[in-house]
C-alpha cells in the first residue's frame, strides 16, 4: 500500500470525487451463508460513496473492494457492512507507548489514516493505543512502524502476529457456535423421537406426549434454531429473503401450528418432531459443510506457514535472531541444512540443494551456489547458505503469492452473477410454492396438519443454498490447486475465459519460447566493441544486455562508466559514457532512428548470422556502426510439447516478437508455429493482439510480465512467465512461477476441470430442487417427503456440492 502514499500529498480530504488513486482492499465478512447474503453485502458496500467496485465470494467469505483512496476509510466500509446486518472480521492489538497524552490523538489518527484501520481507541491511563485492524491488509509490525515514523516510541505490543490464518480462526468460531447449538439439539430431538415412538405403541398418552414434545422442541426451535431466525430477520430488514428465511419460515410454521393444536385452538395432530429434526439435520449439514470448506483454501494457508517468522542474521561476528519484518535489503541471513528459507535473496556464501516445490511446483531440488536467487518458503534440503536479503520479509514473493491468491478467491465468474440472480429469485418462488402447496391441500379438503406439513417440506427442501455455493467453492479450491502447481491466478475470470472463449494463443519469443538466457555467439569488431557495448548495457535488465555484459566479463574486459542510459523497449539502448563516448546497441530500428549507415560488409555478416538462428544487434560508437554481436538463445525443451498440446485442442498458436523476422521464422518453424509477427515494438504487439481478436476470437497472450506488460493486459487472458520479481506489479491475469512453459498445459487442463466442476455442482444443486420440490409438495401420487427428510436432503445437497469441489484438490 505504501507505493501509492506520497509524502508530498497534503493530508486533506476533498469531497467524494474520484481522486485518481484507487486501492484494492480485501475484507473478511462474517455471517454470510447464501447467495442473497453476498448480494446484500455487495450492495451495501457499493452504496458507500467512493467505493468504486465490490465483489463478494461466498466460499471464502471475502469481499474485494476497490476504493478511492482519498474519500473512503475503513470505518465507513465497516459501518456499511454492519448496517446490512453482517460484520467484518477484525483483529485488535494494543500498542504501549512511552508517552501518550490527549493531544496526541490527532497525530496518531492521521498517521494511521492510510492503513487498514477500523477503529482506534486511546487509553491515557496506561498510555496505550488499541487498534482494530484488518489482518488481511496490514500487520501489527506495519502499525507499530507507522507509529514510530509518526514520532512515537513503542514500548511493547500485545496481539497476534502477521497472520494469514484468519480464515481458520473465523471458521473455527463459526464451528464452535454450530456445535454449541447441536449439543442442545441432538439429545432433545432424539428424546422427542423416542417419545413419539412410545406414543405410537401407546406406551404414553397423546396429551402427555404433546406436552413433553413441546417442552423439548422449544429450546431446539429458539436456541439451536436461533441462527436461522436471526438470519431471517436480518434478511427481512433488508427486504430480501434467503435460505435462513426458508428454514425459519418452515420450522416456525410447523412449531406454531403444533402449539396451536396443543392448546386446542386448531384441530389435528402436532408435529414438534419435524421442526426439531429439520433444525438438527440442517445444523449437522452446515457443520460438515463448514468443516470441509476449511480444506478448500488449505493450500494457501499452508503456504503462509512456510515462511519462517524469524531469521538468523549476521551482525558483526555473531548471529542474532530477528523477525523477518525487521530484515532490510543487504542483511546476511544464515540458513542451515533442513531449514526453511525466510527471505528472498541472493546466495552470497555456501552452497546447497533447495526444494522449491512450494513456489514452482517442481519437485526436483535445485543446486544453489553464490550469485543465485533463493526464495522465502523454499526448503534447504542439503548444504549451508548465507543469503543476502534483496527484499524485506513481507515483500517476499511468497507473501505476494498469498495476497494475490486470496484476492482471486473473491473474484466472481460471469456464470456466478447469473446463478446469484437465479437463486435470489428462486427464494421468492419457493415461498410462493410453499403457500400454494398449503392452499392446494386445504382446497382439496385435506386436514390442516397435512397441508402445513407439506408446506414445511417444500420450504425446507427447496432452499437454493447449494446453488449459491456451487461456483465459488470450485473457484476457491481450483485457485488453491493452481498455487500448488506454481501457478498464481490473480483473477479467476481468466479461468473461465481460457476455457470458453480463447481461440488463439500468442507467444512472446525471447524468454518465453526460448530460455531467455542468450549467449553471445559471435563478436564482429573485436574486444573493443564488446567492451563498449557491455558498458552501455550494464544497467539494462534485458536478457540480451545481460548476455553481452557476461560475455565481456568472461573475457576479462574492463567496463567503463556510464553517465546516462536510454533504454528503448524493443529497440535497444543508447548510453553516454564518462569519457563522452556515445554508444548505441540495438536492432535495425536503432540504426534508422539514429540515421546511421551500416557498412555493407557488416550488414552481410548480420544476415548470415541471422540465417544461422541468431539474434543480431549492431553496435554504433559515436555515430558510426562499428560492430555486430550475434546472440543465440535455446528453445525451451518443453516448448514443443506445449505447442503440440494447444494445437491438438484446436487452438491457433502465434508468435509475436520484437526480434528480427528471419530468426523468429526459424524458431517458429522448428516449433510448428505457423503465424509469425516479428520486428514489433511493445505497442505494435497490442495492435497484433487486437487484430488476432477480430480474426479468431478470444486471445491469450503469454510473455514475460515486465517487457510485455501492455500486450498482456490487452489480451483477454494475459499469462506472465514470472521470474521471481515483483509479481504484484507484473501485468497479466495469471503468473507462472516455475519458469517452465509446460505449466501452461497444467493451467489449461486445470481451468477446464474447474469449469467442469462448476457445471457438475450446478447440476447437483438444481437436481435436488427440481426433483424434490414436487415430491415435497405431494404432487406425485404415492410419494411424500416428511419435513425432517426434506431437511436432510437440503443438508446433503450442500455437502455434496462441497465434496465435489474438493475433488479439484487432486486435479
Ligand atoms: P521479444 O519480443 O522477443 O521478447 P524484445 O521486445 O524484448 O523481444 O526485444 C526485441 C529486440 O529489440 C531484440 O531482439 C533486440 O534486437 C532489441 N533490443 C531490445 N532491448 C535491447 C538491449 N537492451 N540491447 C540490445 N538490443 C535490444
Ligand atoms: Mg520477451
Amino acid at each position: 500500500m505504501s507505493d501509492t502514499d506520497s509524502p508530498e500529498m497534503p493530508n486533506i480530504k476533498v469531497g467524494v470525487r474520484f481522486s485518481g488513486k484507487s486501492r484494492e482492499v480485501t475484507l473478511k465478512i462474517i455471517g454470510m451463508h447464501c447467495a442473497t447474503c453476498s448480494l446484500t453485502v455487495q450492495k451495501a458496500l457499493l452504496s458507500v460513496p467512493g467505493v468504486l467496485a465490490s465483489s463478494v465470494s461466498l466460499a471464502s467469505d471475502e469481499t474485494r473492494v476497490v476504493i478511492d483512496e482519498d474519500s473512503v476509510n475503513y470505518s465507513e466500509l465497516l459501518r456499511a457492512v454492519q448496517r446490512a446486518g453482517y460484520d467484518v472480521y477484525r483483529e485488535e492489538t494494543t500498542i504501549l507507548l512511552s508517552s501518550l497524552s490527549p493531544g496526541d490523538e490527532v497525530a496518531i489518527l492521521r498517521a494511521l489514516d492510510r492503513v487498514g484501520i477500523f477503529n482506534v481507541r486511546f487509553n491515557f491511563i496506561n498510555q496505550s493505543v488499541i487498534i482494530e485492524y484488518n489482518p488481511l491488509d496490514v500487520t501489527v509490525d506495519e502499525l507499530t512502524q507507522t507509529l514510530r515514523e509518526a514520532g512515537f516510541k513503542v514500548i511493547s505490543v500485545r496481539s497476534g502476529e502477521i497472520d494469514w490464518d484468519v480464515d481458520r480462526r473465523a471458521v473455527e468460531s463459526d464451528l464452535r457456535d454450530i456445535l454449541r447449538r447441536l449439543i442442545v439439539a441432538i439429545p432433545l430431538t432424539t428424546a422427542i423421537l423416542i417419545m413419539m415412538l412410545l406414543n405410537t405403541y401407546s406406551l404414553i398418552s397423546t396429551p402427555l406426549y404433546n406436552a413433553l414434545a413441546l417442552t423439548l422442541a422449544t429450546p431446539v426451535q429458539f436456541y439451536s434454531g436461533w441462527r436461522f431466525i436471526k438470519g431471517a430477520v436480518r434478511a427481512f430488514k433488508n427486504a430480501t429473503a434467503n435460505m435462513d428465511t426458508l428454514v425459519a419460515l418452515g420450522t416456525l410454521t410447523a412449531y406454531i401450528f403444533s402449539v396451536l393444536v396443543f392448546v386446542g385452538l386448531l384441530p389435528g395432530i402436532t408435529f414438534f418432531d419435524s421442526s426439531a429434526a429439520v433444525i438438527t439435520f440442517i445444523l449437522v449439514g452446515r457443520y460438515i459443510e463448514v468443516r470441509s470448506r476449511l480444506n478448500a483454501s488449505s493450500t494457501i494457508r499452508n503456504l503462509a506457514k512456510l515462511q519462517p517468522r524469524t531469521a538468523r542474521v549476521i551482525r558483526g561476528s555473531s548471529e542474532v535472531e530477528v523477525t523477518v519484518d525487521e530484515l532490510r535489503p543487504g542483511d546476511l541471513v544464515v540458513i542451515r541444512q533442513g531449514e526453511l528459507i525466510p527471505v528472498d535473496g541472493i546466495v552470497s556464501e555456501g552452497e546447497g540443494y533447495v526444494d522449491e516445490s512450494s513456489m514452482s511446483g517442481e519437485y526436483m531440488p535445485r543446486h544453489k551456489k553464490p550469485g543465485e536467487l533463493v526464495l522465502a518458503g523454499t526448503h534447504l534440503v542439503r548444504g549451508y547458505l548465507v543469503v543476502s536479503t534483496t527484499r524485506s520479509g513481507r515483500y517476499a514473493l511468497i507473501s505476494q503469492v498469498i495476497k494475490l491468491a486470496r484476492q482471486a478467491q473473491a473474484s466472481r465468474l460471469p456464470i456466478q452473477s447469473l446463478v446469484d440472480k437465479v437463486s435470489s429469485a428462486f427464494t421468492w418462488f419457493v415461498i410462493a410454492s410453499g403457500i400454494a402447496t398449503l392452499i392446494a391441500w386445504i382446497t382439496v379438503g385435506a386436514p390442516m396438519y397435512v397441508a402445513v406439513e407439506h408446506m414445511t417440506s417444500v420450504l425446507v427442501v427447496a432452499c437454493p443454498c447449494a446453488l449459491g455455493l456451487a461456483t465459488p467453492i470450485s473457484v476457491v479450491v481450483g485457485i488453491n490447486r493452481a498455487s500448488q502447481k506454481g501457478i498464481v491466478i490473480k483473477d479467476a475470470n481468466a479461468v473461465e475465459k481460457l476455457t470458453r472463449s480463447v481461440r488463439v494463443v500468442a507467444f512472446d519469443k525471447t524468454g518465453t519460447l526460448t530460455l531467455g538466457k542468450p549467449k553471445v555467439t559471435a563478436v564482429i569488431g573485436g574486444n573493443e566493441v564488446l567492451a563498449l557495448a557491455a558498458t552501455a548495457e550494464v544497467k539494462s535488465e534485458h536478457p540480451l544486455a545481460k548476455a553481452i555484459v557476461n560475455s565481456a566479463l568472461e573475457k576479462g574486459l574492463r567496463l567503463g562508466n556510464v553517465v546516462s542510459a536510454d533504454f528503448l523497449q524493443g529497440i535497444g539502448v543508447v548510453s553516454q559514457l564518462a569519457d563522452g563516448t556515445l554508444v548505441a546497441v540495438g536492432n535495425e530500428k536503432i540504426i534508422e532512428g539514429l540515421e546511421l549507415k551500416v557498412p555493407s560488409n557488416l550488414s552481410e555478416t548480420a544476415s548470415r548470422l541471422r540465417a544461422e538462428g541468431n539474434t543480431v544487434v549492431y553496435v554504433a560508437i559515436n555515430g558510426e556502426v562499428r560492430g555486430v554481436l550475434a546472440l543465440g538463445d535455446e528453445i525451451r525443451p518443453e516448448a514443443f510439447r506445449v505447442i503440440d498440446f494447444l494445437s491438438r485442442l484446436g487452438l491457433t498458436t502465434v508468435m509475436i516478437t520484437g526480434d528480427n523476422y528471419i530468426n523468429a521464422r526459424l524458431i517458429a518453424g522448428k516449433l510448428g508455429i505457423k503465424e509469425v509477427y516479428a520486428g514489433l515494438l511493445p505497442g505494435d504487439k497490442v495492435k497484433v493482439i487486437n487484430e488476432l481478436r477480430s480474426r479468431y476470437g478470444g486471445v491469450a497472450m503469454i510473455g514475460d510480465g515486465i517487457n510485455d506488460a501492455a500486450a498482456l493486459s490487452s489480451a483477454d487472458v494475459g499469462i506472465a512467465m514470472g521470474h521471481g520479481s515483483d509479481i504484484t506489479k507484473e501485468a497479466g491475469d495469471i503468473v507462472l512461477l516455475g519458469d517452465r512453459l509446460d505449466q501452461l498445459i497444467d493451467l489449461v487442463k486445470l481451468s477446464r476441470k474447474i469449469l467442469n466442476n462448476i457445471r457438475t455442482n450446478l447440476v447437483y444443486a438444481f437436481l435436488y430442487n427440481a426433483i424434490l420440490i414436487p415430491i415435497a409438495a405431494g404432487v406425485i401420487p404415492g410419494l411424500t417427503l416428511r419435513p425432517e427428510f426434506a431437511g436432510l436432503a437440503m443438508a446433503l445437497s450442500s455437502i455434496s456440492v462441497t465434496l465435489n469441489a474438493l475433488r479439484l484438490r487432486r486435479a
